[in-house]
């Protein structure tokens, strides 16, 4: 007999939280929450389709982390503490075995930050997600794209490139179960930086995570704040995983252009910067990736790339064979 849509619900997506600010979880028509007083409510929904957000074929476990985990990015580029998740599930039939991955990667996640999932819809449909995640922040401590200023150093959290580098090992070997090799597992369990956006709350003057590709979401960051910027290719971080499978050149091209890093991109007024080092310092005691400088804000509107002080053309740099 195949589930149904009530029976779904509570056996999948019901479960007891420790979180005392849930006043009414899933099972009436909507979440009863508390706000902290003194903070401010911060919202971020992002859809999955199959074939599109990602290949067909991939993990249940996968699609439910990353459905999480993107949101979750969203909060941390904010500076905000996640508390909250609503899940829209369509799906082409109840498979049980499916639900079962599906949901125990998107609540194991939501464990690991204390996030309870308080409600949700489920129809019949295409596979596609739907995750919002609720959390809350200190009103002056909230992170925007257009808090850069010339001048301001310019910097990126971990280890981008990696993520799109194992897509492209995904669609050549369809081994999806090959989640020994790092870059396939950065690109099927995203590492969404809490942590991160938290302490970068006081500190940092714009953040974003990166999601489309470094190099695109630096202008985004930049337009939003009415201002330019010079990258410094040399400084990029490189992983040490992402350069053993690939040529220099290759390497570049993953970093600028790759997409789905979920890093942080950052700015933050020179006086910051003995903080961010030290932060970067004591990246693994605290959770936290490494942090690394790769350039500065300047005025005007232009994002520039620079190697060893020369300029270079992005497209030079490897931009071009994505676009
Ligand atoms: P309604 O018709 O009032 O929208 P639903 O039958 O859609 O009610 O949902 C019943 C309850 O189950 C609600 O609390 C809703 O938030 C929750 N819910 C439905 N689907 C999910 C899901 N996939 N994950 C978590 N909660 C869900
Ligand atoms: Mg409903």
């Amino acid at each position: 007999v195949p589930l149904g849509e009530f029976d779904l619900i509570a056996k999948y997506f019901t479960r007891r939280s420790a979180r005392t600010d849930v006043l009414l979880g899933v099972g009436d028509d909507a979440a009863l929450l508390a706000v902290p007083p003194g903070r401010v409510l911060v919202a971020a929904t992002d859809t999955l389709v199959e074939g599109r957000h990602f290949l067909a074929g991939t993990p249940p476990g996968s699609i439910g982390h990353n459905a999480l985990a993107v949101n979750l990015s969203d909060l941390a580029a904010m500076g905000a503490e996640p508390a909250w998740a609503l899940l829209s599930l369509s799906l082409p039939s109840p498979d049980e075995s499916w639900l079962e991955q599906f949901a125990g990667g998107l609540l194991a996640l939501a464990d690991s930050f204390g996030v309870a999932l308080v409600g949700g819809d489920t129809v019949r449909g295409p596979l596609v997600v739907t995750v919002e995640v609720l959390g809350f922040v200190e009103p002056t401590r909230a992170l925007r794209r257009s808090g850069a200023r010339p001048g301001d150093l310019l910097y990126v959290s971990g280890w981008p490139g990696e993520s799109a580098a194992g897509l492209e090992i995904l669609r050549r070997t369809g081994r999806f179960d090959e989640t020994a090799d790092p870059l396939v597992r950065r690109h099927l369990f995203a590492e969404p930086r809490v942590a991160l956006g938290r302490e970068l709350g006081g500190l940092a003057s714009a953040a974003m995570d990166v999601s489309d590709g470094l190099l695109g979401d630096l202008r985004k960051l930049c337009a939003a704040s009415g201002a330019g910027a010079t990258l410094e290719l040399e400084s990029l971080p490189v992983s040490a995983a992402l350069r053993a499978r690939c040529t220099p050149a290759e390497c570049e091209h993953w970093v600028l252009a790759g997409g789905d890093d979920y890093e942080l991109l950052f700015t933050a007024p020179a006086s910051a910067q003995a903080a961010i080092e030290s932060l970067d310092r004591d990246a693994a005691a605290g959770g936290r990736p490494r942090l690394t400088r790769i350039g500065r804000i300047e005025a005007g509107q232009a994002v520039r790339c620079t190697r060893a002080g020369r300029a270079v053309d992005v497209a030079e740099a490897g931009f071009d064979h994505f676009v």
